[in-house]
């Protein structure tokens, strides 16, 4: 947009603060957004345009405010749709023109998602129920079964432009159809509605629905009382400071630990199949971001750093140093160079083993598969542009 709107809360509109307080909202609910991960908009008449404001990319929505949401000329988003063959970086580049004000943030990787669909409001999550409906053998047919002609399934896609083309190609082929939302397929749920408050129930609805669909099955969430943290003995404390060390040493930095014991992540850790579980990845990609790919089973940190390097091969930024390990002894230990990013690999592992287990028990934990996997930690781990552009290649010619 060649005429910038004047930036500041004066050119804020009402309805953005419906938009911001159910961000805000669903953000304080670790079941359906974590550190980030997650969306919200609103598109608003302005004289000569239609403004999208979407989240800035980043922010996380429980501590979410109206100047971290970017105004965009919706038109000129829209038109992005259109032009063929735009991959991630562009895409962001040609978004800094569509903005309405100077100092707007860098918007949601989903702004395109947002902008394709007509609701005024949209919300997207990475609720937990959905994710361990989707994230099984039998995925789509689960989604099915459990929530029916009220979603769009869409096919797992990287976020962006791909995962964009994707939803708007399943939106064009229900056009008769009146679904509340949409699956993404290994990723999450989007809903809209005419207000902030519709879009919010329908993404509640649906995760209601999924969560029953689940414990019909025996898949069941472990109960509060297994899932809340227990304090270390002596000999777990001892062993988080030996991993500690041997992990520093492969990072070549000290590293800080967080610990989640709970009955449930014990016992987690000591299935005699957590290692195949755990190698499926995250139960969004976006998550491999706080954990890696997947979490060290077993002791020997050397022995998962070298393969971890020749998984993520060259172009790759780190040294293979685990983020997560898991020991049946402890539970989950997050690791970090500083103390809120090992307790965020923590937390959201904690989170991803019970979507794990859940799916698991549905008949088998699958991730979005090893090409999208490896693309996700490279395009969000910071690697060259080679080596994302090469893990595209790789992903399109798997889908
Ligand atoms: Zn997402």
């Amino acid at each position: 947009m060649s005429d910038p709107r004047p930036p500041g809360p004066a050119s804020r509109p009402a309805a953005l603060a419906a938009c911001v307080a159910a961000a805000r909202l669903i953000g304080a609910d670790p079941e359906l957004a974590l550190f980030g991960g997650g969306n919200t908009s609103v598109k608003v008449a302005a004289p000569g345009c239609t403004v999208l404001w979407v989240k800035g990319s980043g922010t996380d929505l429980a501590a979410a405010g109206e100047g971290d949401y970017a105004p965009l000329d919706l038109a000129a988003v829209r038109a992005l749709l259109d032009v063929p063959d735009l991959d991630n970086r562009r895409m962001r580049e040609r978004l800094r023109d569509c903005a309405c004000a100077v100092d707007a943030p860098p918007p949601s990787i989903e702004t395109l998602l947002h902008a394709m669909l007509p609701h005024p409001h949209v919300v997207h999550t990475h609720a937990a129920p959905v994710l361990a409906l989707c994230n099984t053998v039998d995925g789509a047919a689960h989604v099915a079964a459990a929530l029916g002609a009220q979603v769009l399934v869409v096919p797992y896609r990287h976020s962006g432009a791909d995962l964009a083309a994707a939803c708007r190609a399943a939106w064009l082929a229900a056009a008769d159809a009146a679904p509340r939302g949409m699956v993404l397929m290994h990723h999450g749920l989007v809903t809209w509605g005419e207000s902030a408050a519709d879009a919010c129930a329908a993404t509640r609805a649906l995760c209601a629905r999924a969560d029953a669909y689940l414990d019909r099955r025996g898949a069941r969430r472990p109960p509060a009382s297994d899932l809340a943290d227990t304090a270390l003995t002596a000999s777990g404390c001892a062993l988080v400071e030996a991993l500690r060390a041997q992990a520093g040493a492969i990072a070549g930095q000290p590293l800080r630990a967080a610990v989640r014991s709970s009955r449930f992540l014990r016992a987690f850790a000591a299935r005699p199949d957590v290692a195949g579980i755990t190698a499926e990845g995250p139960a969004t990609p976006g998550h491999a971001l706080f954990t890696g790919r997947m979490p060290q089973v077993g002791r020997d940190c050397a022995a998962y750093a070298a393969a971890y390097r020749a998984y993520l091969g060259p172009g790759a930024t780190g040294t293979g140093a685990p983020r997560v390990i898991l020991d049946p002894d402890l539970g989950v230990l997050g690791l970090g160079s500083d103390m809120p990013s090992a307790a965020r690999a923590a937390t959201v592992f904690a989170h991803d083993a019970v979507v794990m287990a859940r799916a698991s028990a549905l008949g088998g934990y699958r991730g979005a598969g090893d090409a999208w996997l490896r693309l996700a930690e490279l395009d969000y781990g910071g690697a060259s542009p080679a080596a994302i552009a090469s893990a595209a290649r790789l992903a399109a010619a798997a889908a």
